[in-house]
Order: structure tokens, then C-alpha cells, then sequence
């Protein structure tokens, strides 16, 4: 059983071109229908006994900070109603700069959210208006430190690199930005160009062209130098943290752990079976309102799959995988089950294992890609 709970807001004021997530602009209107189906999910979720007292709760999107106070508080007062929440569970939520004010944060303190993810991408105006996004760089600071004063700690920053028309120096000054406000956690992405987005499009046409593999070499060393001197440690491929303040609920997924989502396009992972809600946010609301299943896609993973899932998701963390965590769930040690390709992989100073974990070299974080296509 799951003791984590992901819950999929798929509303943003307007589509960034980059983006590929299920978010959706334009849906005002079906917003306080779309929580009142949220609240009869978690309810039958609930009923159905899948999630233990939950330990993290994360509300991503698309854009949960759109949602109005009232919207908000609806939404919380579900989540509680439904499930009971551990001491200390970290309850998260991720936030456009330009979708948040007092009044909401006030909500959101109220109803026990203890995390805050921000996404920022870029402390450069040019750049954020090269991506779609809705506000400025001193929008996004100003919320940020609107944040910590009304007290909340624990504060998180994404950040992109890579982005069009981006060079070293202005992801230095982006990151040196991100610093300064000294957070407890960043996020710092290499974007990707995802098919069958605006800004693909604006790249095939030559409206837009992102930086050569040397820069972002380059942007790497710089993230390593900067992260590193701010005392940001490097816990997962593209994740920065103050000690103690490593992401509760995204190490569920590093793990290849259980977690319950709900929502429009959430999927959940319970016991080796992967679902999938309806993705498109009308359809969601009108099966959830006739009383039908929402999940449009599941998948039994074998036990092969399974393990070899934990290991390419394990890889992504700077500890690696567990070797006695995989002994214990599957039944495998790692060395005799991966056999002559994990020793070539080592040869050519791409992992290490030891007794205790597995784990990407500097030289295997480079070619991750390459790594955990020969392990999957
Ligand atoms: S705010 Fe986030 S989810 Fe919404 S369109 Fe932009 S990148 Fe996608």
C-alpha cells in the first residue's frame, strides 16, 4: 500500500510553448467542477482502502496556484476529509510566480502545505518571453520572497538551461540569481524539445535555435560551481538540496516506490501495476460525475520490468540503488543479474557498484542516457 499521493491540477493561465505535460489555458470555467471530481476520487481512493495515513502529498499541474482561494480550500478540506495525514507528512505545491498572492499563500499555509516548488525557468526577461512563460524575473523573485516572508522554509526554485538564445553567462546570472535567495532546493532542468510543441516547431523552422552541446557542457560546469560553493548538494541528476531538504515525494518515484495520483492524467504505481486517469480534464469530470472508472490505461509490470525499473530510476539519485534494498524486494543481486554488461558499464568508468549501492560515475552522469538504455 501507498503512502504518498500526487494530485494532477491540469489548469495554467497560458501553454508555454515547451511544455508537454497535461495542462490545458482556456478552462476557467470547468475549474470548480473539475475539484468537486477530484474530492469524489479521493473519496472512492479513499474508500477503497489503496493509500495508507499518507507521508507526502504532492499537487503538481499544470498550474495549482490558478486555482482561486476558495478553490483551494475546497480542494485541501477534501484531501483531509479523505485521508489521514502522518505527523510532519510533507505536503507540496508547485507554484507559477505569476498565479500567486498573499491571500492564496495564506490558504495554503492554513491548510498545512509545508513545501513550495516554484517554477521560475530563468531570471532573464528575453529568455522567458522566448518560452511562453507569463512573468517577469522580478515577478517570480518578488513571489519567491513574498513566500519566505509569510514563512514558509521550505522553498524550492526550477530553473532551465538550454534554453534559446541562452549562453553560459546568462545561466551564471540565472543560477547566481536563484542562490541569492538562498532556498533550501533547486531544480535545475536541461530543457527538452518535446514533439509536436510550438517551440519544435520554431526550432524546425529556424524562429529559434538552442545552445551547441559545448555550451552546454559548459552550463554544467557552471551549475556544479555555483550549487557546490552555495552548499547545494547534489542528490539527484537534475536536484540540489540543503541537508534535510531533499524532495519526500520524489524520492517515492527515484524508488520505484508505491504512490496513489488522482486526477486528469495521473497515474498511480501500487504493487506493480501502473494506471492511468483520463487525460483529457471534461472527459475526467463526466466519468467521474456517472460514477465510472477514470482510469483509461493499465499495465502489469512483471517482475523483470519491476526491477529493472528501480534500477534505472535508482540510478537517477547520487546515492544509487540500494544493493540490499534490491536483494530484499526482488530477490536478485545486482552484479550476478546484470552479469557481463554491468561489468563492461564499470569497465568503461561509467558505474560503480560496491557492497552497499550502485551508482552513476561523473563520467556515467554525462552518458546517463546511454547507461540506463544498456539496463533497461
Ligand atoms: S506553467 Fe508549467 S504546466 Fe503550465 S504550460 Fe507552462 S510548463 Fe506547462
Amino acid at each position: 500500500m501507498a503512502t504518498s499521493l500526487y494530485i494532477h491540477i491540469p489548469f495554467c493561465a497560458v501553454k508555454c510553448n515547451y511544455c508537454s505535460f497535461n495542462s490545458y489555458s482556456g478552462l476557467e470555467s470547468l475549474q470548480e467542477r473539475y475539484v468537486d471530481a477530484l474530492a469524489i476520487e479521493m473519496a472512492i481512493v479513499a474508500e477503497a482502502g489503496h493509500l495508507r495515513p499518507l507521508e507526502t502529498v504532492f499537487l503538481g499541474g499544470g498550474t495549482p496556484s490558478l486555482l482561486s482561494c476558495e478553490l483551494l480550500e475546497r480542494l485541501f478540506n477534501s484531501l483531509r476529509s479523505c485521508f489521514e495525514l502522518r505527523r510532519g507528512a510533507e505536503i507540496s505545491i508547485e507554484i507559477n510566480p505569476g498565479t500567486v498572492d498573499r491571500k492564496k499563500l495564506a490558504v495554503m499555509q492554513r491548510a498545512g502545505v509545508n513545501r513550495l516548488s516554484f517554477g521560475v525557468q530563468s531570471f532573464n526577461d528575453r529568455e522567458l518571453r522566448g518560452i511562453g512563460r507569463i512573468h517577469t524575473a522580478a515577478e517570480a523573485r518578488a513571489a519567491v520572497e513574498m513566500a519566505r516572508r509569510e514563512g514558509f522554509s521550505n522553498v524550492s526554485l526550477d530553473l532551465m538551461y538550454g534554453l534559446p538564445g541562452q549562453g553560459p553567462e546568462s545561466w551564471k546570472n540565472s543560477l547566481e540569481e536563484a542562490i541569492l535567495l538562498e532556498l533550501s532546493h533547486l531544480s535545475l532542468y536541461q530543457l527538452t524539445v518535446e514533439e509536436q510543441t510550438p517551440l519544435q516547431r520554431m526550432i524546425t523552422d529556424g524562429e529559434r535555435a538552442v545552445p551547441r552541446e559545448e555550451l552546454i557542457a559548459e552550463m554544467d560546469e557552471i551549475t556544479s560551481g555555483l550549487t557546490g560553493s552555495a552548499g547545494l548538494r547534489r542528490y539527484e541528476i537534475s536536484n540540489y538540496s540543503q541537508a534535510g531538504s531533499e524532495c519526500r515525494h520524489n524520492r517515492v518515484y527515484w524508488q520505484n516506490d508505491s504512490y496513489f495520483g488522482c486526477g486528469a492524467g495521473a497515474v498511480s504505481y501500487i504493487g506493480g501495476s501502473r494506471r492511468r486517469n483520463e487525460n483529457i480534464p471534461e472527459s475526467y469530470c463526466d466519468l467521474v460525475e456517472a460514477g465510472e472508472s477514470v482510469v483509461v490505461e493499465t499495465e502489469i509490470l512483471s517482475r523483470d520490468e519491476s526491477l529493472r525499473e528501480t534500477v534505472i530510476m535508482g540510478l537517477r539519485m547520487t546515492e544509487g540503488v540500494s544493493v540490499a534494498a534490491v536483494k530484499e524486494r526482488f530477490g536478485v543481486d545486482l552484479g550476478e543479474y546484470y552479469g557481463t554488461s554491468l561489468e563492461d558499464l564499470i569497465r568503461k568508468d561509467l558505474l560503480w557498484l560496491t557492497d552497499s549501492s550502485l551508482c552513476l560515475t561523473a563520467r556515467g552522469r554525462i552518458f546517463a542516457n546511454q547507461v540506463m538504455a544498456e539496463l533497461v
